[in-house]
């Protein structure tokens, strides 16, 4: 059995953005798809825990419950918009059937709606753009698209899976400003999982960091970017392009050496152990708690 996610205890406030952050493997999409109970049931289960959105345990509830929440409460964004899209299906149609499910309206209002949508997206011409099928759009107005349809019921939280990691440099920026807008406009909140501690640092408030299924730091922006303490985050620190360094202090790029251990035989204690330089026999001995180093910042290892 494998514990993709183990111990992860996070939460989001009202209007925040809230980062997660951690190399490909460390559980971060599990978490994701989780609050909205996405991941593949059987063979996938909940051993223990809870899912609290405003107070309400959404573990127990049923598919048909989930239903009502997913979209008009909580929505989600992945990476590939093209897999989330419904290729044989006008980009309206789709719009404006989680428009129709949510607000009871007619067809012809939820198209309506659905071009509204497009339109507050930036999509130019939306009024004949809502009739394109997803192939007739880039690969960054597809994710408009997806953003506009995660929208459309106007939900309290967005959960954005790596939103702009398929799209050009440039295209990211303008999608990661689009959220940021919407996220003013709508008032809702956001958990951005990413693996670019860059785009951390411009969009949130607050960052957990996962490794290897666990949550090994959480803390502000300001706090993880200015003190990191577990050395897995200062590994993925050190590892972000700066171009505010003179030519004098100019160095290579650090890598963490190593690899994400494999789960279904995880390491005993700290499971960041095997790349650690800090690593000492105690380290190995048992999970290290998630202890508070200061205000609203945790870490989990022993120094
Ligand atoms: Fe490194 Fe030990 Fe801290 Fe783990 S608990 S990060 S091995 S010093």
């Amino acid at each position: 059995m494998v514990r993709a996610v183990d111990g992860v205890d996070l939460h989001i406030d009202r209007g925040e953005t809230l980062g997660v952050v951690g190399e490909s493997g460390c559980g971060k999409t599990v978490t994701a798809r989780s609050v909205l109970k996405l991941i593949d049931m059987p063979p996938g289960r909940f051993e223990a825990g809870q899912i609290l959105w405003q107070g309400r345990d959404l573990i127990p509830l049923s598919m048909d419950e989930m239903d009502k929440i997913r979209a008009k409460e909580i929505a989600i964004i992945f990476q590939e918009p093209m897999t989330s899209l419904n290729p044989v299906y006008t980009v309206g149609d789709q719009i404006a059937e989680v428009i129709a499910l949510h607000q009871k309206l007619s067809r012809k209002q939820a198209i309506a709606g659905a071009a509204e949508m497009l339109r507050l997206v930036d999509i130019p011409n939306p009024q004949r753009r809502v009739h394109d099928y997803p192939h007739q759009f880039s690969g960054g107005m597809r994710q408009r698209v997806m953003i506009a349809m995660a929208l459309s019921c106007q939900p309290k939280l967005l959960i954005a899976d790596e939103p702009t990691t398929a799209l050009d440099v440039t295209i990211q920026a303008q999608i990661l400003e689009l959220m940021q807008e919407m996220k003013e406009r709508f008032g809702m909140a956001i958990m951005l999982i990413t693996h670019a501690m860059g785009v951390v640092a411009e969009t949130c408030q607050r960052v957990t960091v996962m490794y290897a299924g666990n949550v090994v730091e959480e803390a502000s922006v300001e706090a993880l970017f200015g003190d990191p303490r577990h050395p897995y985050t200062q590994g993925l620190i050190r590892s972000i392009p700066r171009v505010d360094r003179s030519a004098e202090k100019k160095q290579r790029l650090e890598a963490i050496a190593g690899t994400v251990p494999n789960l279904l035989d995880p390491p005993p204690g700290c499971r960041f152990a095997a790349r650690c330089k800090f690593a000492m026999d105690i380290c190995t001995q048992g999970l290290p708690p998630l202890k508070e180093v200061g205000p609203g910042h945790y870490v989990r290892c022993v120094l």
